[in-house]
């Protein structure tokens, strides 16, 4: 995103509601009573071959949480905000991180959908680019993993 006025004020009204919507997303899943054993395996990306994807909305918002060191997964690590398997941004993290559940049944991913149309939403009412791309790769991710030294 460019610096120009217009978008750091489209920015600072797109994170409120941002917030708003991941409490929806939240309450949503209290409403269902999804569970999780919060066994942390589904945030090792690169282990269980999956990727997750956020809007760079998203990682701005993520941008206040300090990264984990990787300690043992130099060369292989999970999400930067693991920590001892468990999420340290969980008030920060993104939508997909929000909606993920491995026993969730398919009457959920009409929800999920749903709350996806949502945030793409955001980035149009707030006439901000739309990008929705894998999380790892975002440049601000990388530069966390190299600060980290989980990456060569
Ligand atoms: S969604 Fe499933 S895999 Fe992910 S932390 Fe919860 S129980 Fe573990
Ligand atoms: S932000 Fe938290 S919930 Fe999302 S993948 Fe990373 S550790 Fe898991």
């Amino acid at each position: 995103m460019n610096d120009s006025r217009h978008e750091i004020g489209a920015v600072a009204l797109a994170l409120k509601d941002l917030a708003a919507l991941y409490r929806e997303a939240d309450a949503r899943v209290a409403a269902l009573g999804l569970e999780c054993a919060a066994c942390g395996r589904c945030c090792d990306f690169r282990r269980r071959d999956h990727v997750l994807y956020a809007t760079e909305l998203e990682v701005i918002f993520l941008g206040e949480i300090k990264a984990v060191p990787c300690g043992a997964s130099p060369g292989n690590p999970p999400c930067p905000f693991q920590d001892a398997g468990r999420c340290s941004a969980r008030e920060r993290r993104p939508l997909g991180c929000r909606v993920y559940f491995c026993k969730a049944g398919p009457d959920w991913n009409d929800s999920v959908e749903e709350l996806h149309r949502k945030l793409r939403d955001i980035h149009d009412r707030h006439r901000l680019p739309y990008s929705y791309a894998p999380f790892l790769a975002h440049p601000l991710i990388v530069s966390l993993d190299v600060k980290r030294g989980c990456l060569s």
